[in-house]
């Protein structure tokens, strides 16, 4: 899983604070166009705030975001156009209850791309059958057991075909025999080259499927390395620390 290179993400001194808290401390790194980057670190330590910043959802308080050379952070940057090149799974689904899973997948691409609706529902059949869930098209959420349901979440987000998906923490509302199923989806989406950063606790994905792992501790990206580098020789007596206590 190599990055071909291209800067995606360029992030340049990124703080964010909540009142007197200040929880991203001039975070700076670039993310590349096929990279797999996989943020790790103690509850608290900014990783949320951190993914929620990438799409906006936080606003930062100090720093630039340059996504494709732009600078998204700029107030006359056009935030929703921005926002949908970006697919955001969370630790809970979001899917809309009082729609079908079909409805789910196709209403923003026919509300915002203006795909028709015919086409709008081939693609999210097409989709669907990529996880094995093609049985599911006219059922709810409500039908659906948490790992079938994230897995619809993720399909949801790649019918707006994002340039880049990101992850906060997918796997850790669900029951364990669940979590196989969701991250194999997102392993296939990384061999497709799907750019993504995931926030996760699952380390043997980190190791195998990321293509970078970042330790956040404190509001700062305290290492950041190759998954080998990163497991087998962390530098950092924070990472050690941390390392010793989820391997
Ligand atoms: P993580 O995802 O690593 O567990 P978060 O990014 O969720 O960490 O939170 C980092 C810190 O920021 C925590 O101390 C949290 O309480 C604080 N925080 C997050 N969101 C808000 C908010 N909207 N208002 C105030 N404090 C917040
Ligand atoms: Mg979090």
């Amino acid at each position: 899983m190599n990055a071909d290179g291209q800067i995606l993400f360029e992030i340049r001194d990124l703080c964010k604070s909540f009142g007197d808290i200040s929880v991203l401390k001039n975070i700076s790194t670039t993310i590349s166009q096929g990279e797999v980057v996989v943020i790790v670190g103690p509850s608290g330590s900014g990783k949320s705030t951190f993914l929620r910043s990438l799409n906006l959802l936080e606003e930062p308080t100090a720093g630039q975001i340059l996504f494709e050379g732009k600078d998204i952070t700029d107030p006359k940057a056009n935030i929703n156009l921005y926002r949908q090149h970006i697919g955001m799974v969370f630790q809970h689904f979001n899917l809309f209850p009082h729609k079908t899973i079909l409805q789910n997948m196709t209403l923003a691409p026919i509300q915002l791309l203006k795909r028709p609706k015919k086409e709008a529902e081939q693609e999210a059949m097409q989709l669907l059958d990529r996880v094995g869930l093609t049985e599911k098209a006219n059922a709810y959420p409500s039908q659906l057991s948490g790992g079938q349901k994230q897995r619809i979440a993720i399909v949801r987000s790649l019918c707006m075909h994002p340039d880049v998906m990101l992850f906060d923490e997918p796997t850790s509302a669900l029951d364990p025999e669940m979590v196989g199923e969701v991250l194999g989806v997102m392993s296939d989406l990384a061999r497709d080259g799907m750019t993504m950063v995931i926030v996760t606790h699952e380390m043997g994905f980190a190791k195998e499927v990321g293509s970078r792992v970042l330790f956040m501790d404190d509001g700062i990206i305290k290492e950041e390395s190759a998954p080998k580098e990163f497991f087998d020789n962390p530098k950092n007596p924070r990472l050690r620390e941390f390392l010793s206590k989820v391997l």
